[in-house]
């Protein structure tokens, strides 16, 4: 496949104003002061956009000083002041929302539509989280004696460090942020190197709608040597952190070993069971939509795609008539439908799925390789025929690649959706209201979406089980994270 076209038409990007990239530390945007700088890469283009200060050891210690220091005051606050300020920080990603999603666009690399889109999504995850902690409640559970009185408190953990990913650069870090400032916790964030934007945004948004200094603080740096500090120093009481299952571990593994709290949102291997009675037109359509969306770069990206056999030639048909009709080009212009990689690590990950298939007998239906030699494009790709145990259908992709397969029976495939040990999302299609059952009932996942995706809106929990992770965003659970129980009895 040729360089797309529009490529060229990137120049522009050279123009246009980035995030002036800095610390956010006891309320201060720092930078500069010979701290060590990394280049910040546009995906498109393969230029440098901007160099990104890291934390010195002494700004570590200073964030966490903060973040100690400000937890004091801030878990006395107000749950109508910290609300406040979550709502004001809604108002704000509204009308900021065209700024922060061009420069997601410029250092992640997806579509400005879809940049701009999870700006705007994230001020309704604001406007959740400020009616949420106004109903943080506890109980009261009747005595054994009259004269007894027992209550259960629900309090902030206190600091919490976190760790987010460069995929939804905005969104996995303002939930982290609103769900630690509205239960009145204090945090230090380390966001994504690769696409540091959105996070200097958000400190930004909470600075100008009153936020007290400490309360957060944004910090960049190598990320194993962050969070290794973090996670060791004595004021922190939890981690949380966005990513891969390999590193989930491995920072759990270290807060187990210091007993702090984590919530862990890891990587998925969705399966998707297309039975024989689904609407298989509708079901392709909106698949392949999903699929590529941010070049397949979700964690609950639908990822092995199970087509029960009566149906299975048509929906393979469908769906790569419906891909073969995205437009793969720089996300800054908005004639692109699937942006760039957003960092060139994930090409060579890409092409070992494809050549590991292509081995193992894999029909390549479109794509399988790099477009281009200038920024990270990939094709979007549809692999067909190929074994369980192809490397495509056991790892996470990550990337624009849909694996399909066929299956015969509902046992069959419920125990094949089963046999790894991710359980994030799931995607079932069928008109019958038995197989869907079944399906809710059997998949070990996190989330089911039947007919539609449904998942990841402020008001439903977001989250995963087996070695997808611990704990969930969003929904009345949000909370249930940066929150400790006491209890407390009374004599009179
Ligand atoms: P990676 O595992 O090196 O990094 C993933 C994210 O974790 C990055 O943001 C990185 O900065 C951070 N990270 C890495 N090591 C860390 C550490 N020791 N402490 C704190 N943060 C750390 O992988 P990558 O090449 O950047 O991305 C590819 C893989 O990451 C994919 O295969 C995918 O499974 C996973 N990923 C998952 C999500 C998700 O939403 N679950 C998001 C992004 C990436």
């Amino acid at each position: 496949m040729n360089q797309p076209a529009s490529i060229e038409r990137n120049a522009v990007t050279k123009a246009i104003a980035y995030e002036d990239l800095c610390l956010y530390i006891d309320g201060e945007f720092v930078k500069d002061g010979g701290r060590r700088e990394q280049p910040v890469f546009n995906p498109a283009t393969g230029e440098v956009i901007a160099q990104l200060p890291h934390a010195s050891k002494t700004d570590l210690d200073r964030a966490l000083a903060a973040a100690s220091r400000a937890f004091k005051t801030w878990r006395q606050s107000s749950p109508l002041d910290r609300s406040r300020i979550l709502r004001r920080v809604a108002e704000l990603s509204r009308e900021r929302q065209q700024d922060i999603g061009r420069n997601i666009t410029l250092d992640m690399g997806k579509p400005i539509a879809e940049a701009i889109g999870e700006v705007v999504v994230c001020a309704d995850h604001c406007d959740w989280h400020a009616e949420e902690c106004r109903r943080i409640y506890g109980r009261v559970i009747l005595p054994r004696m009259p004269n007894v009185r027992q209550m259960v408190l629900r309090e902030p953990v206190g600091v919490c460090v976190a760790f987010t990913p460069w995929n939804f650069p905005y969104n996995q870090a303002i939930r982290k942020i609103a769900a630690a400032v509205g239960a009145g916790c204090t945090i230090v964030i380390k966001g994504p190197e690769d696409a540091p934007s959105a996070v200097v945004a958000i400190a930004r948004m909470f600075h100008d709608a009153g936020l007290p200094p400490g309360v957060l603080n944004v910090v960049w740096g190598v990320p194993h040597e962050v969070s290794e500090y973090l996670i060791k120093a004595p004021d922190v009481r939890k981690v949380s952190f966005t990513g891969s299952v390999p590193i989930g571990k491995q920072l759990a593994a270290l807060a187990g070993s210091h007993m702090k709290r984590i919530t862990m949102e890891l990587g998925g291997h969705s399966p998707v069971i297309v039975f024989d009675d689904a609407d298989v037109d509708r079901a392709a359509r909106l698949l392949s939509n999903f699929k590529f969306r941010n070049a397949g770069q979700v964690c609950v990206s639908p990822t092995r795609f199970y087509v029960q056999s009566r149906v299975y030639d048509a929906f393979v048909a469908k769906f790569l008539d419906y891909t073969k009709t995205i437009k793969v080009g720089p996300g800054i212009d908005p004639e692109s439908s699937m942006g760039p990689l957003a960092h060139d690590r994930r090409l060579p990950a890409m092409e070992q799925f494809v050549e590991d298939a292509r081995k193992r007998g894999a029909t390549v239906e479109t794509g399988g390789e790099r477009i281009g030699t200038v920024g990270n494009f990939f094709a979007p790709t549809v692999l067909t025929n190929l074994p369980d145990d192809a490397m495509v259908m056991t790892s996470e992709p990550f990337g624009p690649i849909a694996p399909m397969t066929r299956f015969e029976t509902i046992d069959e495939v419920l125990a094949r959706a089963n046999s790894l040990p991710y359980g994030l999302s799931s995607y079932v299609f069928t008109t019958s209201t038995k197989n869907a059952l079944a399906a809710q009932n059997g998949i070990e996942a996190g989330m089911v979406n039947v007919n539609h995706f449904g998942q990841a809106l402020p008001e439903t929990p977001f989250g995963g089980i087996k070695d997808s992770g611990i704990g969930s965003e969003g929904g009345s659970e949000t909370f249930d994270g940066y929150l400790v129980t006491k209890f407390v009895t009374q004599m009179d």
